[in-house]
């Protein structure tokens, strides 16, 4: 398969759509990020690593954070977890509150803030320092030392982040948060704060392209059982409301987040993630959901 020029033919073909979304401006750090960034990075798990654009460029990861904070925490917690997170599309936006009512503190699954939180809630509670393992996580993960915490993203995420305190405070409530809501948004304002580029998290996510295993130095960070359970919660939750769209067209495992990228997988293949800081209504990157249509249109690989 000649990656390279299909990544280039993409990256031509997507142009169009740059200008029709609209940078996430909740808070000034991610509304001042050009909107015309463009980059994509493919690792297989053989090892080859193939890009476009601004594919070494770091960008705020935002919510794909959620998928290595669920993966630490399936890890260590096992089939426990579900007891406190469910594992059903929300069908409603990321940051929504109406449902944990109705559904007694139990966020549906732990892709949204809701179920996002009560994962980090979790490493808190079995961990002394989740800000410090977070980060040694994603380091060993992608192999690259160099990556931190934008702490001036952490910290405006704070001052604007009444809705995560909501949440917090009201699951809290219903004893589904066991620490303190400050110190939880803390850690959870700083796993989104992670800034990150294309390639670094196309080889972060690659263990999950590959049964749970670090292809090149074959550490197990999960069971194949657990690594096919988080693909499927990125299937049919990765993209919140808009999961089953993206299923349809793209086919394959991913997770979005509002800085603009999206990482997917192709599970025995390889991992792949694009950004593109322009978001469609759902908050998922306009160009990005687009450009990994004509992934695997392109080459024809889909898991169905
Ligand atoms: N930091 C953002 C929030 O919690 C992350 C949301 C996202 O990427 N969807 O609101």
């Amino acid at each position: 398969m000649n990656y390279t020029k299909i990544l280039e033919e993409i990256k031509e073909e997507v142009a169009p759509l740059i200008g029709k979304g609209k940078v996430a401006n909740y808070i000034p750090a991610l509304a001042s990020v050009p909107n015309n960034k463009y980059g994509i990075a493919i690792t297989t798990i053989n090892g080859n690593c193939y890009t476009v654009g601004d594919a070494e460029e770091e960008f705020s990861i935002q919510s794909i954070s959620k998928v290595f904070t669920f993966a630490m925490a399936f890890k260590s917690i096992g089939e426990k977890l579900w007891q406190r997170v469910g594992k059903e599309p929300s069908g409603n936006p990321f940051n929504s509150l109406v449902q944990l009512e109705k559904e007694n503190g139990i966020p549906r699954n732990p892709f949204i803030n809701a179920g996002a939180l009560v994962v980090t809630d979790s490493l808190i509670h079995n961990n002394f320092n989740p800000k410090k393992s977070i980060l040694d996580f994603i380091r060993k993960l992608s192999g690259n030392q160099q990556i931190n915490y934008n702490t001036e993203i952490a910290r405006s995420e704070n001052e604007y982040g009444h809705r995560n305190y909501a949440l917090a405070h009201f699951m809290k409530s219903y004893n589904n948060i066991y620490s303190e809501p400050d110190e939880l948004l803390d850690v959870y304002f700083h796993q989104c704060s992670l800034s990150m580029s294309c390639v670094d998290l196309s080889k972060a996510v690659l263990f999950l392209a590959n049964h749970g295993v670090v292809p090149n130095t074959d550490e197990i960070i999960l069971t194949t059982s657990q690594a096919k359970r988080t693909n499927s919660l990125m299937m049919t939750c990765g993209m919140y409301d808009a999961s089953g769209d993206f299923a349809f067209r793209v086919g394959i495992p991913g997770k979005s987040g509002v800085g603009g990228g999206i990482i997917a997988v192709i599970p025995g293949e390889l991992g792949i993630c694009v950004w593109s800081p322009e978001l469609d209504e759902f908050g998922n990157s306009l160009t990005g959901v687009k450009t990994l249509e004509l992934f695997t249109t392109k080459t024809g690989v889909s898991i169905f």
